[in-house]
C-alpha cells in the first residue's frame, strides 16, 4: 500500500522538498507498514513558508470579504466532490474506519470552509454614536498565522484553522502532526485549484521542533494549536513571551452524566460515541460516565451487549466500525492505562485485549474497553487516556454528581442525559466545561463555538468566535466639529 504525496511540503502554491530534513515515515496503523516517507522541514523550508505567507497576505486582506469567501466556498465544493478519495487518505493516515472518515472528516473541513466563506461578509464592525462625533470599528486581519494540528482529526483540524484565518484576510502556515501529514497537503492543492492565491496556505511537515520554530518566528502574529495540555503550556509560554495571539485546543477528561430518567438507548449511544468513535482518540470524549444508581446495572448490561457487537478490523472495509490506535506508542500507552485500572482496583468489565486480526497482525488494535467500579481518585478517572477506554462510575444525586464531575483540572466538554429538561439546563449551567451537550454527545457543528475551560485551553474554534480570534479590532474616532483644545 502506498500513499506517497508529490513532495513533503506545499509552499507558495506548489510542492517542495528538502531532502536534508529528517525522514518522516508515514505508517498505516492497521498494518504497521510504511506507506510514504516525507522529510521534516529544515530551517530553510520554514523560512520559505513564512516568507511566502508574509508576501501574499496584504493583497489578500485588501480583497472584499465576499471575494475571499467565494474562493473558500469553491474549495468546500471540491472537498465534497473528492470526499471518497480524501476519506481514503485520512483512513490510511490515521487508521480510522472508512465508515467514519467518509462522513466526518473531509465533510467537517468542507463545512468550515463553507460556513466561514459565507459568514465573513456579514462579520462587520460597529458604529458608535458619540452625540455628534462618532466612532466605528474595523475588524482587521492579524497577518501570518500558524496552525499546528493533532493526529486524530487531521483534515478537520487543517480546515477548522485555515478557514476562519483565510476568511478574515490572514495567511496561514500549517504544520500537521508528524503522524498524519498527508491530508493537509491534499487540502492545500484544493485551495490552489479553487483559486486561492499562492502563499496563503502553506503546509510544512515536522516534529515538535518545527512547530516551535514556527510559533516563535518574528513574522508570525498568531498560533492556533490543537494538542495535549503539556504541549499547549509550552507553546502558550512561548507565544506569551513574544506577545503573539494564541488559541489552545487541548485535552480533557470529560464527564457524561446519565440520570435515571434518561432514555436508556440514547444515553448508551451517546456514551459509546463519546468513548469509542475514532477508536477513542477524541479530545472531547466523555470518558467518565456517571450513571445514577437506579439505572446503573441496566445501563452496564445493555452497554456491554452493544459494545460486544462493535466490529473491529480492516479500516478500509465499510463494515468495520473500529480501527486501530494511531501508532505503537499510543497503543502501548492505552494498554498501560488498562493495566493501571486493574491494579488500582477497577473492574475490567469488558475488553482490554489486543485482537489479533488475520492480515493485520502488526496493527495497533485494542478492544473497546469498559471499566466499572471506578472511583474518582483512580488514575483512569483522572488522566486523559486517548483510547477506547470507558470508565463507568455511579452516583446518587444531582449535587453530588456536579461536584464530582467538576473535580478535574480539565474543562473541555460535558454531557447530560435526562428527560427532565429544567434539570438538564440547571446541571449544565453548573458544569465547568466549554462545550456541552444535552441528550447527545460529541457533535461539533461549525456553527457552535468549540473549546475548553480550565487546563483544556484558551480561545474557541468554529462559529463567529473564531473570526474574532483571527482578527484584531481597530477603533476609529471621527470628529465632526472643532477640536476643543485648552492650548
Ligand atoms: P501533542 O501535544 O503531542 O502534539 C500536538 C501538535 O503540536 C503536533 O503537531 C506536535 O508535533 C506539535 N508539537 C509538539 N511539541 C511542540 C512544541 N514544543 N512546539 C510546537 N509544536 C509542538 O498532541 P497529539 O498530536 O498527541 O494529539 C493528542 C492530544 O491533542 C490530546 O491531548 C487531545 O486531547 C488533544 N486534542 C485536542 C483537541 C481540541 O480541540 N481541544 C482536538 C484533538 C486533540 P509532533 O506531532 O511532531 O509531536
Amino acid at each position: 500500500m502506498r500513499a506517497q504525496p508529490k513532495a513533503s511540503h506545499y509552499i507558495n502554491g506548489r510542492f517542495v522538498d528538502d531532502e536534508q530534513g529528517a525522514p518522516l515515515p508515514v505508517i498505516y496503523p492497521a498494518t504497521g507498514e510504511t506507506i510514504a516517507t516525507l522529510h521534516s522541514a529544515t530551517p530553510n523550508i520554514v523560512e520559505l513558508a513564512i516568507e511566502a505567507a508574509r508576501a501574499a497576505q496584504p493583497a489578500w486582506a485588501r480583497l472584499k470579504p465576499v471575494e475571499r469567501g467565494r474562493i473558500l466556498r469553491r474549495a468546500a465544493d471540491i472537498l465534497r466532490a473528492r470526499n471518497a478519495e480524501l476519506a481514503r487518505i485520512e483512513t490510511l493516515d490515521t487508521g480510522k474506519a472508512i465508515q467514519e472518515t467518509l462522513v466526518a472528516d473531509p465533510a467537517s473541513a468542507a463545512d468550515a470552509l463553507e460556513y466561514f466563506g459565507g459568514a465573513v461578509a456579514s462579520y462587520t464592525g460597529d458604529y458608535v454614536d458619540l452625540g455628534g462625533p462618532f466612532a466605528y470599528t474595523r475588524r482587521e486581519a492579524l497577518g501570518v498565522c500558524v496552525g499546528i494540528g493533532a493526529w486524530n482529526y487531521p483534515i478537520q483540524g487543517a480546515g477548522w484553522k485555515s478557514a476562519p484565518a483565510l476568511a478574515m484576510g490572514n495567511a496561514m502556515v500549517f504544520k500537521p502532526s508528524e503522524n498524519t501529514p498527508l491530508s493537509a497537503l491534499a487540502l492545500a492543492e484544493i485551495y490552489t485549484e479553487a483559486g486561492l492565491p499562492d502563499g496563503l496556505f502553506n503546509v510544512v511537515q515536522g516534529y515538535g521542533d518545527v512547530g516551535g520554530a514556527l510559533a516563535s518566528h518574528e513574522v508570525v502574529a498568531k498560533v492556533s494549536l490543537t494538542g495535549s495540555v503539556p504541549t499547549g503550556k509550552k507553546v502558550l509560554a512561548l507565544t506569551g513571551s513574544l506577545m503573539k495571539h494564541a488559541t489552545m485546543e487541548l485535552g480533557g477528561k470529560s464527564p457524561l452524566i446519565v440520570f435515571d430518567d434518561a432514555d436508556l438507548e440514547n444515553a448508551i449511544g451517546g456514551a459509546m460515541l463519546g468513548n469509542f468513535y475514532s477508536t477513542g482518540q477524541v479530545c472531547s470524549n466523555g470518558t467518565r460516565v456517571f450513571v445514577q444508581k437506579a439505572l446503573h446495572d441496566r445501563f452496564v448490561e445493555r452497554l456491554t451487549e452493544r459494545t460486544k457487537a462493535i466490529r473491529i478490523g480492516d479500516p478500509l472495509d465499510p463494515e468495520t466500525q473500529m480501527g486501530p490506535l494511531i501508532n505503537k506508542a499510543q497503543h502501548d500507552k492505552v494498554m498501560s492505562y488498562i493495566g493501571v485500572g486493574k491494579t488500582d482496583g477497577a473492574s475490567l468489565h469488558y475488553g482490554g485485549g489486543e485482537p489479533k486480526l488475520q492480515g493485520f497482525e502488526n496493527g495497533f488494535f485494542i478492544e473497546p474497553t469498559i471499566f466499572t467500579n471506578v472511583t474518582d481518585q483512580m488514575r483512569i478517572a483522572r488522566e486523559e487516556i486517548f483510547g477506547p477506554v470507558m470508565s463507568v462510575l455511579s452516583f446518587n444525586d444531582e449535587d453530588e454528581v456536579i461536584d464530582r464531575a467538576n473535580d478535574t483540572e480539565f474543562g473541555l466538554s460535558a454531557g447530560v442525559f435526562t428527560r427532565d429538561l429544567p434539570r438538564a439546563h440547571r446541571v449544565i449551567a453548573e458544569l465547568q466545561a466549554g462545550t456541552c451537550w444535552i441528550n447527545n454527545y460529541n457533535l461539533s457543528p461549525v456553527e457552535m463555538p468549540f473549546g475548553g475551560f480550565k487546563q483544556s485551553g484558551i480561545g474557541r474554534e468554529n462559529s463567529l468566535s473564531a473570526l474574532a480570534l483571527y482578527s484584531q479590532e481597530k477603533s476609529v474616532y471621527v470628529e465632526t466639529g472643532d477640536v476643543a483644545s485648552p492650548y
